[in-house]
């Protein structure tokens, strides 16, 4: 009898998780499996929206944001009672494996859940805010920087012609890792993230300087994490006598058309993810450190909080450095 295998979303959707549902029907195939899909998250685990999938359920969907399963989050699931109807709706259907995208939350319900119930699963991290600890990438995060390029070389075209400060708003949650990387491959002249910290009123002079040699506008890339977009837009008027603007850019940097490397990491996420499974692994992340994959425990991933990486850090306190001098 074939192995069965199902997938779910859970929490946040990014761009990425179809192309994954798409190798993943593929792959479970093409390794003699039967692929599911679990529709709405742990919702649907507990509701038995369990379905067999085929090549046509993942036909045209390589292009498409979200994810054509529905993703939710669920109170009930925190629950063992609905975590057992969850694993008996799992086991009527004789599926033994399940692979979950989402977020550090969802692998330690799925840690829970493996050991009550001994189904077999693999996270794969899967949040824009790439704040999962043990991974050096998670999906979706590659789309949502573009859309962020995109979104900041446009605001930049009338911040110039117009002589405004625009302070654009990234998603992260406590991570700072959208903000940094946007504000460094985007010529901003501020970074405010939480990694970094620091007073935005260390720049006045820097900026005044700025102002006096000429520049006509300024683009500050600020964290959600520091929740100070607007008191950094008033600084810019008050301190500066220089027109700002706040663009929150919100929901716009989880969706789009997911890029290159998000279908690339798509594929090989899933790819171990079922190799891991087929090789005797029962409960682990895949994650993706130093350009290799590796499986990991829950705790490597849910002990500590992220850190981003040391030398972009480094790198941004350089580039972002109040620099009174410069002309
Ligand atoms: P995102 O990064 O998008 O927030 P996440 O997986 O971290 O993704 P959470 O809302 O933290 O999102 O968790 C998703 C779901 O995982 C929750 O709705 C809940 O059903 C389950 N979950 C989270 N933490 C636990 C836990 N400690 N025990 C059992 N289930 C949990």
């Amino acid at each position: 009898m074939k192995q069965k295998i199902a997938i779910l979303c859970s929490g946040g959707d990014v761009s990425g998780m179809n192309p994954a549902l798409k190798r993943f029907v593929e792959y479970a195939i093409a390794r003699d499996m039967e692929p599911y899909f679990v529709y709405h998250g742990f919702e649907g685990l507990i509701d038995n929206k369990i379905v067999p999938s085929t090549y046509s359920d993942v036909a045209g969907i390589m292009t498409r944001g979200g994810t054509k399963i529905g993703s939710a989050r669920s109170e009930r699931f925190k629950e063992s009672s609905y975590r057992r109807i969850a694993a008996d709706n799992l086991r009527a259907q004789g599926i033994t494996m399940l692979i979950v995208l989402g977020g550090d939350g969802s692998f330690m319900g799925m840690e829970k859940f493996y050991r009550e119930s001994g189904i077999s699963f693999c996270g794969i991290p899967s949040t824009i805010d790439n704040d999962i600890n043990g991974t050096d990438y998670c999906l979706g995060v590659d789309t949502a920087l573009g859309i962020i390029k995109n979104s900041i070389d446009q605001i930049r075209d009338t911040a110039s012609s117009f002589r405004r400060a625009f302070v654009i708003e990234t998603m992260g949650r406590n991570c700072g890792y959208l903000a940094l990387v946007s504000a460094l491959t985007s010529g901003a002249e501020l970074c405010l993230i939480p990694e970094i910290g620091g007073d935005f009123n260390d720049y006045k002079e820097d900026f005044a300087s700025q102002i006096s040699s000429g520049r006509d506008y300024f683009i500050a890339v600020v964290s959600e994490a520091m929740k100070n977009s607007d008191t950094v837009a008033e600084w810019f008027e008050k301190e500066l006598g220089f027109e700002a603007r706040v663009t929150v850019l919100g929901h716009i940097q989880r969706g789009g058309n997911p890029s290159v490397y998000d279908r690339l990491m798509a594929y090989r996420f899933v790819t171990y993810a079922i190799d891991g499974f087929l090789a005797g692994k029962t409960h682990s992340v895949i994650c993706y450190t130093k350009s290799h994959f590796a499986f990991k425990t829950i705790d490597d991933v849910v002990s500590h909080p992220y850190r981003i990486d040391d030398e972009l850090l480094t790198l941004a306190r350089e580039q972002f450095r109040p620099s009174p001098h410069r002309t």
